[in-house]
């Protein structure tokens, strides 16, 4: 059980909205924060936890040379096929929520009161949604989004907005919000201005 002293505050918002950047601006300010999806990489590493049974379940064919998930592949897999989406997140998730659950103790144990969770599918699915007891959601207009990720990354505009058609809506995910940071201004000093007060929200 929770006390009412330690929250464990869920962050999340739409592709490139700036969750990792924001992240690692709260860090830099001192709060402890847990990235889901780095657990989930870690996982799916070479000699990760999930290798074996990943290997097993989809086949030889979605594992790297290095023993690693051929990412690839499984994005191609993952994403024209439903049903090994849902496979994939049933070998997956319990073992990133029992890794976050085992994080939030050893945190817990420095008797700080605050946790970020960077949680990606926090709003789109109740089993993150119980991993939080409050939501943090980064926003930002949606040309914003597609042109950050097509910058950063070789995805094109329409590839990035299949993606965003397939995650919740940005008004969905802004009344489920206890708290919103706008990243809408190009640059640090917005977003660390609004990292700097965070804990006062919560
Ligand atoms: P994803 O959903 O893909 O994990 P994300 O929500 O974690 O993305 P970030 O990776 O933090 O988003 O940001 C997306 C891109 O936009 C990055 O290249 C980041 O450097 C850039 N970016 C984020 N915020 C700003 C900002 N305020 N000004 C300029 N660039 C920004």
């Amino acid at each position: 059980m929770n006390t009412p002293e330690f929250r464990r505050i869920g962050l999340t918002g739409g592709i490139g909205s700036g969750k990792s950047t924001l992240a690692r601006l709260l860090a830099e300010t001192g709060i402890e924060v847990i990235d889901a999806d780095a657990i989930s990489r870690q996982l799916t590493a070479t000699g990760g936890a999930a290798m074996a049974a990943l290997a097993r379940d989809f086949g030889a064919d979605f594992v790297a040379a290095d023993g690693s998930m051929n990412r690839e592949r499984m994005r191609e897999l993952v994403f024209s096929q439903a049903d090994a989406r849902l496979r994939l997140q049933a070998l997956l998730h319990p073992l990133i929520s029992a890794e976050i659950q085992y994080r939030e103790q050893e945190i817990r144990h420095k008797n700080v009161s605050l946790v970020i969770i960077d949680i990606p599918l926090l709003i789109e699915s109740s089993y993150w949604r119980q991993h939080a007891d409050r939501v943090l959601v980064v926003d930002c207009d949606e040309n914003t989004q597609v042109r950050r990720v097509v910058e950063r990354s070789q995805l094109k505009p329409e590839q990035v907005l299949d993606i965003m058609a397939q995650q919740a809506g940005r008004a969905q995910r802004l009344a489920a919000a206890d708290w919103v940071v706008s990243n809408d201004v190009e640059g640090m000093q917005a977003l660390q201005t609004q990292a700097s007060a965070i804990q006062l929200h919560f």
